[in-house]
């Protein structure tokens, strides 16, 4: 199962993604991880990468694609991978298709009201990139992770004015991926306005009996 999540940034695909690689037992490939990563080297790559993230901006496709490439070719991703932040323009969708044969395209939605509360209340582990939120997927104890028990802090591009210039970059340049993998036959939407703790369990399994063939559509969780 080689498979590609799309959606806003903020609307919970990095969150599920998290779950899904547990269920599907598949690599998590999230290519703002990768970049984090990079960045906190002290090179001079890192800390143009870290320049870039921190406006909103993309990050050159080129540096981009030699970090997934290398990334997607190590020996965990033969039997699948998800992932998750690429491509995030049609160029980069050309690239990936000389690389790997997608199997399935995930697109999350939400509603814009909800996406702005999520990308507002995000908190990250430093450690693990496990991703909580302030509201509907609080850690069990505050500021605390979860799984590894660092300390969770707001990511500098959740801050308002990234944000913003995120929300705008992913409208002109990523939507239009909606229509490029809807033309291939790849596409299946994924409607997420409710708290993940809620609807979790049942979203999953409808998301893996997809995976399977057994149904056609995933419904919305009301
Ligand atoms: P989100 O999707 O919630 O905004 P990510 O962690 O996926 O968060 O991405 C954070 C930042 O990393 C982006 O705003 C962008 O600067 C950079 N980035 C991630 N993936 C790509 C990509 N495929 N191409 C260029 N830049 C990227
Ligand atoms: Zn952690």
């Amino acid at each position: 199962m080689k498979l590609l999540f799309l959606g806003s940034p903020g609307v919970g695909k990095g969150t599920y993604a998290q779950v899904l690689m547990e269920v599907l037992e598949i690599p998590h490939i999230s290519t703002g991880d990768l970049l984090r990563e990079e960045a906190k080297r002290d090179t001079p790559l890192g800390n143009e990468i870290k320049k870039v993230m921190e406006k909103g901006e993309l990050v050159d496709d080129h540096v981009m694609l030699k970090l997934l490439e290398n990334r997607i070719t190590e020996d965990d991703c033969k039997n699948g991978f998800i992932l998750d932040g690429f491509p995030r323009n049609l160029v980069q969708a050309g690239y990936l298709k000389k690389l790997v044969d997608i199997t399935h395209v995930l697109n999350f939605k939400a509603d814009d009201k909800i996406i702005i509360q999520r990308l507002s209340g995000r908190i990250t582990c430093r450690k693990c990139s496990a991703i909580y939120n302030k509201v509907g997927n609080k850690p069990k104890v505050e500021g605390v992770c979860d799984k590894c028990g660092t300390e969770l802090f707001q990511r500098k591009d959740d801050k308002p004015e990234s944000v913003k210039k995120r929300l705008e970059v992913y409208k002109e340049k990523t939507k239009p991926l909606i229509d490029y993998y809807s033309d291939e036959g790849l596409l299946v939407e994924v409607v997420i306005n409710k708290n993940i703790s809620e609807i979790k369990d049942k979203l999953v399994s409808q998301i893996k009996a997809f995976l399977e063939g057994k149904i056609d559509e995933i419904e919305e969780i009301k």
